[in-house]
Formats: structure tokens, C-alpha cells, sequence
């Protein structure tokens, strides 16, 4: 099945709502109305069925939808039902915490290889993952590693993106503060907790 024209912001949505249907899973929890699946994501539940009636019906009228077909097909629409390798370059304080967390994994995505430049760093293990000289880089589309994990200072963001790119990779999660600008065929997102932050006090009620 291919889908059309699906806005931005409904595919910004479905992860979160993948989170929520995952833990319903978990919970044993075999249907959920939309109303239901809104109030526990604190979301609106027309705004579910708006955002799912894009992909076509999944519910049924008075016994909602079934977690688990729905989370089956939330991945397959984001393309979460392969796992994706990905590769991290700069292993400091963020990459060691990024490449140690086990989150990812629930979403399909396989941290398998990290590089540094840092001769004392290359050798050593974080998670068991063996950390490679940055000069291997070019090992990853022979690895199958379809994404790129940017973790170093921002001085050597775009030069780790031309990297990147040049070894293959089709996505790149930039967490350097700065843009990176990277070919059409490559999409680049970036992630900057200070920028959530420096936004967060205007939106707090003053004392
Ligand atoms: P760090 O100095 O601890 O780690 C950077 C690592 O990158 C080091 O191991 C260094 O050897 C390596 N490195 C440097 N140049 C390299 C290159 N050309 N190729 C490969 N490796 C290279 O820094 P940190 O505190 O982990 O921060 C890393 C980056 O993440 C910085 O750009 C920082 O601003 C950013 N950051 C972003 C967020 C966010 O919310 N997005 C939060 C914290 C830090």
C-alpha cells in the first residue's frame, strides 16, 4: 500500500501514539477506542481518527481499534518494520549516554557501530560496542548502516555529515548545535534540548 500526501505534523504524531499503543501492549490491553487511547496520551481523540483515517480505517465502530494490528501498522507507515542499523561519530559525554540507552530498540533502530577521533577513545567499549577510527567511516554502506548519529562538537558537525553521506547513510539525527546541510536524497533532523529550553520560561507563569 502506498500513502499520499500525509501532513507533516500527523507523522510528527504517530510515534507518540506508537508509544502509547506499545505500552497498552504491554499492559495486555487488546482494543482502545479512540477516546481512550486520547485520554492516555492526553491528546484529542477527532485528532487520532483524523490522523488515522489517512491510512485508511483501522477501528471498528463501538470496539475501537486493535492494539496490536494498529501498532503493526503505525510501523510499517513510519517504516519501523525493518530494523534500521545506525552508526554514531563522537563518543563524549552524549554520544557514550545516547549509544548506551536501550530505547531505541523497541522502535527498530540498532546502534552498531561508533567512531571517534580521540586515539584514546578508539578500542575502548560503550555498550559493547567496539569505538572505530573515524577513518573507518567509510565501512558503513558495506555494513548495511543506513543512518547517522551526530554526537560531535559543532566545529566538526558538517564535516562529520559529508562523511556520512559519503559512506552511504539516508538519514542523519544531528544533535550538534548548528545546521548541517546535507544532498535532497538525505534527510537531516536535528535535536537541540537547549533551544526546548530557552523557549520553556516564556510559557511559565510568572510568580
Ligand atoms: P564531548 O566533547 O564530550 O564529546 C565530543 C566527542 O566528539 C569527543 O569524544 C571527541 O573526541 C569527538 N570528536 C571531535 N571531533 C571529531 C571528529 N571530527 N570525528 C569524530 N569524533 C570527533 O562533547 P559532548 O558534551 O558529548 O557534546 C557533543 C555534541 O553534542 C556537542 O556538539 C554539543 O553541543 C552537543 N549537545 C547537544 C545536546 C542536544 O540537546 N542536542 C545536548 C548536549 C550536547
Amino acid at each position: 500500500m502506498r500513502y499520499h500526501k500525509i501532513p507533516d505534523e500527523t507523522i510528527r504524531r504517530l510515534p507518540i501514539y506508537l508509544r502509547g499503543l506499545l505500552f497498552l501492549s504491554e499492559e495486555g490491553q487488546q482494543n482502545v477506542s479512540s477516546h481512550d487511547l486520547a485520554d492516555f496520551l492526553r491528546a484529542n481523540p477527532g485528532q487520532i481518527r483524523k490522523d488515522f483515517s489517512y491510512f485508511g480505517d483501522f477501528g471498528t465502530r463501538g470496539v475501537g481499534y486493535k492494539v496490536e494490528h494498529l501498532i503493526k501498522q503505525i510501523r510499517k507507515i513510519l517504516k519501523l518494520d525493518v530494523v534500521h542499523k545506525a552508526a554514531l561519530v563522537g563518543v563524549g559525554n552524549l554520544g557514550s549516554v545516547v549509544l548506551a540507552y536501550q530505547g531505541f530498540k523497541v522502535y527498530g533502530f540498532d546502534i552498531t557501530a561508533a567512531f571517534d577521533i580521540d586515539s584514546k577513545k578508539i578500542g575502548k567499549k560503550v555498550n559493547n560496542i567496539a569505538i572505530e577510527n573515524v577513518s573507518n567511516i567509510q565501512t558503513l554502506k558495506k555494513r548495511k548502516i543506513d543512518i547517522g548519529i551526530i554526537t560531535v562538537p559543532r566545529a566538526a558537525a558538517q564535516e562529520t555529515a559529508d562523511a556520512l553521506v559519503k559512506a552511504g547513510v539516508k538519514g542523519v539525527l544531528n544533535f550538534s548545535p548548528c545546521y548541517i546541510t546535507v544532498p535532497k536524497k538525505v534527510k537531516v533532523l536535528t535535536i537541540d534540548i537547549a533551544m526546548d529550553l530557552a523557549r520553556l520560561p516564556y510559557y511559565m507563569p510568572s510568580c
